[in-house]
């Protein structure tokens, strides 16, 4: 492991002028944990958010110069849940992003929080005033019986104070989670459940398939459980997908899903080869042609930073030429899809073999071209698209190794 401030050549500066940066901050408390959970967050440690937010705030200082050439333009505090802060620290820690680093003044600037932590209006609206203008709700589902089966330990009830307290306070951008695949959960209060998080009208919802992860309380009670297979699941996906298109939320990504104009900027870096850092114990970061991430351990971390101890947890260099495989695999997450000219510009890669490829998927309606030309993923395709990234990687391998070959043996009109 490397100390964070090694993995930068000296004297980095974008080629691109003012390219833009997205900044995530993983806030990594929580009330409780939930049975499901296998992100980093420690429960009952409201004790350290001191230690945190001296690590945090030092590590954001200690980084902003090499953000000096670019804009920021999005903020995302998740975790966890940011909220357990408290509203000053996270006002904070916001006025000194905006004192060090280039702030865009139309900047997306979004807060992750969970329902029964987000009922005081006026604690939203200090929060709206000091610059946060999105909200990521954690509803998860509206059956009561359901959130208690996954440890959530918030109610149906507080998710529609919430988003009251939410609208009081005049944040205008709203995002609400939804999870499908929980325990006992039939399509009919699916339905249920897609029904009222439409009827609170957020500007965005997001879809995700209950995963069971290895080392979670769930995943030791899998056998007891009753959990919707998976052609159940699929039909809950695609009765999402549907629906949510009917009520206006247009699917922009295998699991999120807008209303024009509100499909989260920051997220949408993440899929479209964007540059973002991230601060924080278990945060990721992809920033000047570095891949890290830091420690999944607080103590750790606040060493690192403060103290100088090795703080990453994985680092590796990627130049942009060689990201091709990575634009196939994110960009089909999206509907924007991947672009023929696009990949061969950016890559000096061929694009046939792969066309040849969505060509054949086409016919089977797993995907489709945008009016651009470019191929996308349709529902049916999204639902299985660990498979077919996996076909479309291994068939631009073959094509770029025959390729190679016929080289080798003399033929470069290949190349
Ligand atoms: S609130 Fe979110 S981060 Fe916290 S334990 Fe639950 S799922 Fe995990």
């Amino acid at each position: 492991m490397k100390k964070a401030d090694n993995i930068f050549e000296k004297g980095y500066e974008p080629k691109m002028k003012n390219p833009s940066l997205g900044l995530y901050i993983h806030v990594p408390f929580c009330r409780s944990k939930c049975a499901y959970c296998d992100f980093y967050s420690l429960a009952g440690a409201e004790s350290r958010t001191d230690e945190y937010m001296r690590a945090v705030s030092a590590h954001l200082t200690e980084v902003a110069p090499r953000a000096a050439f670019h804009t920021v333009d999005t903020v995302y505090f998740g975790g966890g849940t940011p909220t357990m802060l408290g509203t000053r620290n996270l006002i904070s820690l916001l006025s000194l992003i905006k004192k060090k680093y280039p702030l865009s003044s139309d900047a997306e600037i979004t807060i992750e929080a969970n329902p029964d932590s987000a009922r005081d209006w006026k604690a939203m609206r200090a929060l709206r005033r000091a610059g946060f203008n999105r909200v990521s709700l954690g509803m998860q589902s509206a059956d009561d019986a359901e959130l208690k089966r996954i440890g959530r330990i918030h109610t149906n009830a507080e998710t529609a104070e919430a988003v009251v307290a939410i609208r009081k306070a005049k944040i205008k951008n709203l995002s609400l989670d939804l999870i499908y695949g929980l325990p006992e959960q039939s399509m009919e209060s699916w339905q249920k459940t897609l029904a009222a998080a439409v009827e609170l009208a957020p500007e965005h919802i997001s879809c995700y398939g209950l995963k069971i992860e290895e080392g979670t309380p769930l995943f030791q009670m899998k056998s007891s459980l009753i959990i919707p297979d998976d052609d159940n699941q699929a039909d809950m996906y695609f009765y999402a997908v549907d629906y949510l298109a009917r009520t206006g939320y247009a699917q922009y990504e295998i699991s999120n899903f807008a209303k024009d104009g509100f499909l989260s900027r920051h997220n949408m870096k993440y899929w479209t080869l964007g540059e973002y850092a991230g601060f924080g114990p278990g945060a990721h970061s992809d920033f000047g042609s570095v891949r890290y991430a830091y420690v999944r351990d607080l103590s750790k971390y606040v060493d690192g930073v403060l103290r100088g101890a090795d703080m990453l947890s994985e680092s590796e260099t990627i130049p942009p030429l060689i990201r091709d495989t990575e634009y196939l695999m994110l960009r089909l997450r999206t509907a924007k899809g991947v672009n023929a000219k696009e990949f061969e510009n950016a890559y000096r890669e061929h694009f046939d073999a792969l066309e040849t490829l969505f060509e054949k998927y086409a016919a089977g309606d797993f995907a489709e071209r945008n009016a651009d030309g470019s191929w996308r993923l349709t529902p049916k395709g999204f639902f299985v698209s660990n498979t077919i990234i996996i076909d479309v990687l291994d068939t631009l391998a073959k094509d770029k190794e025959s390729r190679q070959t016929k080289a080798a043996r003399g033929d470069f009109t290949v190349l």
